[in-house]
């Protein structure tokens, strides 16, 4: 028997890891400009803690969650989400009592949807997002949508669009409900499966709906706008008038309602194209919600959030050629000239990395060629030549193998070479990574 992965899951590493690590990177170093904090909630939760906020009617949650019995009979989930997480993570750590108002969380790691894999779609896949809880304002939904932009701003994208709608409060959405109902009635037998279960259930899915042919018939669909309540509709056209006074552009796309029950109010979307027009559709989506705190027994208290897919922005980004700045390679390679010098190469390799340089040297005696040929595959700025008579002499060679530059160093000036080689001035010598390891976040 072959070992392979398990459906819809991949394996990341090497590059793509690096990748999605300097994605993480850029997207907490953003958030931390707004002041949010980190939250790392289990992976797995009670089953209620989805069903109830998530929302019965939402695909996730009727088709597509990972939930089995654990050893003491209690239904468990892995994750399809965070909001729920984090918000039962709330009222249950009584954060929304203890903590200054509003809470600010930002997390990220792996989320699982037993959804139907195809490209771009996997069972398990990574999350990152935010959520602001605990004050109910048109500019915490604006400074949100302000965070979305600047952390795929700052990862390099530049063709962005912002649609927004709003699904307005839970009496508006009722109306709505029942005229969408009113709508799709006489049509729905010609609709798919899903379709026939939404009407039931919350006739608002409808409208997300992937299927062409029911794409079509909602096209015809009763609008949103129709049945906004005042308190709604003056919400709306505040977030909106905050959003343009900030310079971010928008469109108004009102067949926009989101695919999770929660939401209410204001629900956006960032789309990306391509510098050559390529539509990639939607990167992020996130919305406002009211009622979720209250349905873990919490206080009646908003958030607003918003979600993209790791697999997702790598991939767009890749198409883009937007990682050619990453820099994964290694500072230093430390090639020992014959067997002789193994042990003092080994040491030589350690205190460089001891000064902050990332280094790497061969366990055993290879011919040069090899080394270099090491060397190139790891993507090594410099390489460190050590053989028998240098060491006699208490010397090196360092080589820029980018220019093919050598010259000779004392090993006893390691750390001012190091230092002068890399652009550095400092002296602290404390070990800390230094920045050259990693191309800086732009
Ligand atoms: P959602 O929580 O459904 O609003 O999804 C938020 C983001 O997660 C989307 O914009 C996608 O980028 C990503 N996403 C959703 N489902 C999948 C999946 N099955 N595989 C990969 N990424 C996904």
């Amino acid at each position: 028997m072959a070992y392979i992965a398990v459906k819809g899951m991949q394996d990341i590493y090497k590059d793509q890891a690096a990748s999605f690590n300097y994605i993480e990177e850029v997207f907490k170093a953003v958030c931390n400009l707004y002041g949010y904090h980190e939250f790392r909630t289990p992976i797995l939760e009670y089953t209620e803690v989805f069903d109830r906020s998530t929302g019965e009617s939402s695909d996730i949650v009727r088709k597509e969650m990972y939930t089995f019995l654990d050893k003491g009979d209690r239904s468990v989930t892995m994750r399809p989400e965070f909001t729920a997480g984090v918000i039962r993570s709330v009222v249950e750590n009584k954060l929304y009592a203890t903590e200054d108002l509003p809470i600010k969380a930002c997390y990220v790691g792996p989320v699982f949807r037993y959804d139907r894999p195809q490209l771009g779609r996997y069972r398990q896949f990574t999350q990152a997002g935010v959520e602001c809880i605990g004050q109910d304002s048109a500019r915490v939904d604006a400074e949100t949508i302000c965070l979305a932009i600047q952390i795929l701003s700052m990862l390099g994208f530049e063709n962005l669009t912002l649609k927004i709608n709003t699904i307005g409060d839970a009496e508006s959405r009722a109306k709505y409900r029942e005229a969408l109902k009113a709508y799709f009635e006489p049509k729905i037998s010609t609709m798919c499966e899903d379709c026939q279960q939404r009407i039931k259930l919350n006739p608002m899915r409808i409208l997300d709906c992937k299927v062409e042919a029911d794409q079509e018939i909602a096209k015809g669909a009763p609008k949103m706008k129709e049945f906004l309540s005042e308190a709604s509709e003056k919400r709306f056209y505040e977030t909106l008038s905050i959003i343009h006074d900030l310079g971010i552009e928008y469109e108004i796309d009102d067949s926009l309602v989101r695919g999770l029950d929660y939401y209410g109010e204001v629900v956006f979307e960032i789309h990306a194209k391509s510098k050559a027009g390529i539509d990639y559709g939607a990167l992020l989506g996130g919305g406002h919600y009211d009622g979720m705190l209250k349905t873990f027994g919490g206080p009646e208290m908003a958030g607003v959030g918003f979600a993209f897919g790791l697999e997702r922005v790598y991939s767009v980004m890749k198409d883009n050629d937007l990682f050619k700045e990453l820099d994964n390679g290694l500072d230093v390679y430390v090639m020992p000239v014959g067997e002789s010098v193994l042990d003092d190469v080994f040491e030589l390799t350690s205190e460089i990395r001891t000064l902050g340089y990332s280094a790497e040297t061969p366990f055993a005696a290879l011919k040069l060629g090899s080394q270099f040929k090491k060397a190139e595959k790891r993507g090594a700025k410099f390489a460190i030549i050590l053989g028998e008579d240098e060491l006699a002499k208490g010397v090196a060679q360092m080589k820029n193998l980018k220019t093919q530059e050598q010259k000779e160093f004392k090993l006893d000036q390691l750390e001012e070479t190091l230092d002068d080689a890399f652009g550095e001035d400092d002296d602290d010598g404390c070990g800390e990574p230094h920045e050259h390891s990693k191309e800086e976040t732009k």
